[in-house]
This record gives C-alpha cells, structure tokens and sequence, in this order.
C-alpha cells in the first residue's frame, strides 16, 4: 500500500518514493531556544513525529535530523530587529547561552512528554559556524549575494523560480509577512546571508568571517546542517506553514543556486493551532506552555491525541473543552487496554484501515475512528490489545506502558463479599464495605457486566 503525501512544492498529493531505496532523509525544523516553545509550536513537532513514525511503519529507514536556532532569528523577519537569543539574554540577565541551554532543556521535556521521538541528529546553528560561512562563500563565488551596510545579501532576482514554493499566493504571503522597507536592498525579497555586528557594540554571539565580524542569517543554518547531514537533495523537510513563504523558500533559494541541485524532494507544511480563531504565538500573547496544560491538569499526551484529532493540514483550534474530550477518549482507551487479554494475531482487516488512512496524507483522525471502530466492535479483547499496540507504534501514545491493573487478593475478596451481601438484599452491609474499599484506596462500581474495582490513588 504505497504512501501518499501533499508536497507544498508541486501543490498536491503524490506518491513518496524516496531518492535512496527504503532510505528517508528527513529534516524538520527545530524550535528558537530564546523562551518557551507554546503548544502551537508543538504541534508542528507532533506533526513531524507522527511523519516519521508513518515511515517508519511503512518500512522505511529514516534519518531524522532537527536543527536548533540558537543564534541569527531576528525580532522581524526581514532581518532587521534584535536578534531573539541576546534579547531575551538582556531580559533574564543571562547570557545568550545560558538563555539557549535553558530553553533546550525545557523544550526536550516537553518532547519527551509528548512521546515525540527524538532525531537521530540534533544540530545547533552555533555549531555549525564554518559550514554556514563555507556555503556563504560558494554564493559569494558564483554571484549570488551583495554587501549592504549591515550584512551580506542574497539577490533573489538572479533566481528566476524565486519563491516557487509559495507559488501563486507568493507576493500575498510576503506583503503578510510585513517586510520592512530597506533601502540599501536590492529587491525587498533579498535577505542577509550574514550580518555584521552592530558597530561600536560586542555581541554576545559573533565570529569572525571573510565578510567581517558578525553572525550567520537565520535561513543559512537550515541550508548548510540538512546538507551537511542529509547530502543534498534529501527526501523529506518539514515545518509550519508560516515557514513557506520566508524561510524555506530562502532555504531552497540559498541551497539550489549554491549546488544547482533541488534542496528537498517533498516539503511538507503543518497548519497553525488557533486561540479564539487567531494563530497562537507570541507575538500576541495568546500561548500555551506545557506547564500550562499540566496546570489545569491534563496530560501531555492528551494533548498529542487531540493533535491527531485534526488533520495535519487544517486549522485546529485548541479549547480547554476539546483538550478534556481528549483526555476523556485517552483515558477510556487505556482502560480498555487494561481488561484486553494478550494475543499475537490482530484485527487484520482494520489493521488495513488504518494504514490506509494514514498512507492517505497522513488522515490521522480517520486513523483514530478506525481505532474506535475496532475497540468498539465484537472482536476478543486480545485481538483488539494486539492491533492497538500496532496503532500505537503510529499514534504514540503509550499503550503498551499500561498494565492490567493488579488488584491484591484482600480486596478482591472484599469486594466479592460486597456483591455477595448485595445480590442477598442485604445493602446497607453493602455500603458499609464500600466505604471500607474507599479507605483501603479501591472503589467499586456496578457495572452491567458486574463490579469493577479500581485503585483510587
Ligand atoms: P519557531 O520556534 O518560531 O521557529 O517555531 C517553531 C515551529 O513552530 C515552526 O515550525 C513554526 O512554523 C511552528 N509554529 C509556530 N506557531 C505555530 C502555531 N500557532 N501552530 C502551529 N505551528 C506553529
Ligand atoms: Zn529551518
């Protein structure tokens, strides 16, 4: 059953092949460590995990490398402003490193409870300076930049397929990304490949380089660390869709007219998480962090389910009522896995469904209603436990961590006694048994398929 995936590139839904047989290259953009990551940003995580998962469940060996920007993002996206890192230093009192190290850190727990799995390769920009500047030369050698006052540019005028990835729509996403007007640029599109420091002023984050003293663009990193790791062109590249019209097409711009070879074969976009029908981001100070969600304690990883609850490439808007539905549907599934019985051999016909649907662009929520289906349905308990621990090896949600729930032998007899006095009329003993189950951390309830004893805490 082959794999369908919408490339951004060719605007619509193709056939994956990859360039090396059963091998997938793959690079996603990482987060700006300079604060916390909201959980519109972890969506375009979620997205790229679940990506590579479906590889992965469809066979293919796959590289995931993932960049860190700890240097270069500046406050707008038309290379002028602060650069993110040595404001938000000035702001904590810290240094632009300490500010990255703490922010990476938060960023991997978040990660981690979301049970995305980690890339193979984790680069950072401010690793990967000599690569930056040897990429910055090759331009330099084949005509493609120009020196301003503050940096050294990138003619996108020399590129006549400037901007394909934003196709038709590429003036509108750029006049909405607010570029300001530079008068030293040579086109408005142009963007700084490095930029000098500040005269007169030391920044925390500088090299050296041919150009002069100053730090890298924010676009150059992705360039150089996909190829240096991936070989270029690569199969896959991910992010969110506000990256299409800046970013990554400054990606291909940089990468294709250095080594006149396509940067990436697919590009894949993640649409944005919404609050009250607007983007969530910082700017506006609408996020979310994942202390936030826990605060109002829901799990991670109800969070994920909830993600796969929207397709990849649709607006999603987060409310605290769909977080606790999810929560909801998490905790009935695990449940239900905690009464299945082992089996080696599953549902095989929605074993089927289901890969379809994700072979079909990744249709996560139709994925998950098949899931329901199945759960639902009147196979054994065993064969659904088998076929949900494959599911889950896509979905991510830690199904196979749940074990049946071990009630000791007093309680079971306890509550045993229970029904017995119960089914005899005698329920004021009933109840009093009840109340002593409660204390022992046990409650029971009547269920048409008799008692259920659960652990309370
Ligand atoms: P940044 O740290 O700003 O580079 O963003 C990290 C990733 O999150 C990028 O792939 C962005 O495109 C993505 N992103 C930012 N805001 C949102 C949002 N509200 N919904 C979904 N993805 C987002
Ligand atoms: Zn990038």
């Amino acid at each position: 059953m082959s794999l369908r995936l919408f490339n951004t590139l060719t605007k619509q839904v193709e056939e994956f092949t990859p360039i090396k047989k059963d091998e997938v290259g793959f690079y996603s953009c990482g987060p700006t460590v300079y604060g916390y990551q909201h959980i519109g940003n972890y969506r375009s995580y979620v997205f790229a995990d679940t990506l590579k998962r479906v590889l992965r469940y469809n066979g293919y060996n796959v590289t995931h490398v993932m960049n860190l920007t700890d240097v270069g993002h500046l406050t707008s996206q038309a290379d002028t402003g602060e650069d993110k890192m040595e404001k938000a230093a000035k702001k904590e009192g810290k240094t632009a490193w300490e500010v990255a190290e703490f922010y990476t850190k938060d960023f991997w727990v978040a990660m981690d409870k979301l049970h995305n799995t980690r890339p193979d390769i984790v680069c950072k920009a401010t690793e990967h300076i000599k690569e930056q500047i040897e990429l910055v030369k090759i331009l330099q050698e084949k005509g493609f930049t120009y020196k301003t006052s503050d940096g050294m540019y990138f003619n996108t005028s020399l590129l006549p397929d400037y901007g394909k990835l934003a196709g038709q729509h590429f003036d509108e996403k750029l006049s909405q990304a607010r570029i300001e007007h530079d008068p030293e640029k040579k086109n408005q599109s142009d963007f700084a490949l490095w930029k000098f420091s500040p005269k007169g002023e030391k920044r925390q984050m500088e090299w050296e380089s041919p150009w002069g003293v100053g730090f890298p663009g924010w676009h150059i990193e992705c360039s150089a660390m996909s190829t240096k790791y991936l070989g270029q062109p690569f199969d896959i590249h991910t992010g969110g869709i506000d990256h299409i019209a800046i970013h990554h097409t400054n990606e291909i711009a940089q990468s294709e007219a250095a080594y006149n070879l396509p940067l990436a074969k697919y590009w894949l976009h993640n649409e944005f998480l919404l609050v009250d029908g607007q983007k969530m981001s910082k700017s506006l100070g609408n996020v979310y962090t994942y202390v936030d969600i826990e605060k109002m304690r829901f799990d991670m990883v109800a969070l994920r389910y909830l993600y796969l609850t929207t397709h990849y490439r649709s607006k999603m808007n987060f409310t605290g009522k769909s977080l606790s539905a999810a929560q909801n549907a998490l905790s009935s599934l695990q449940e239900k896995v905690a009464t299945y019985g082992e089996s080696k051999v599953g549902c095989a016909e929605y074993e089927e469904k289901f890969l379809s649907a994700l072979n079909n662009d990744l249709d996560t929520p139709s994925a998950i209603a098949i899931m329901w289906d199945m759960v639902k349905s009147d196979k054994p308990g065993s064969a659904k436990k088998a076929s949900l621990l494959k599911f889950d090896e896509v979905l991510g949600l830690g199904l196979a961590d749940i074990k049946k729930e071990q009630i000791p032998d007093d309680i079971q007899a306890l509550a045993k006694k229970r029904e017995d006095v119960r089914k005899a009329g005698n329920f004021s003993e009933a109840d009093v048994i009840r109340k002593e189950l409660l204390t022992k951390g046990y409650s029971v309830e009547d269920t048409p398929e008799g008692p259920k004893v659960k652990k309370t805490r």
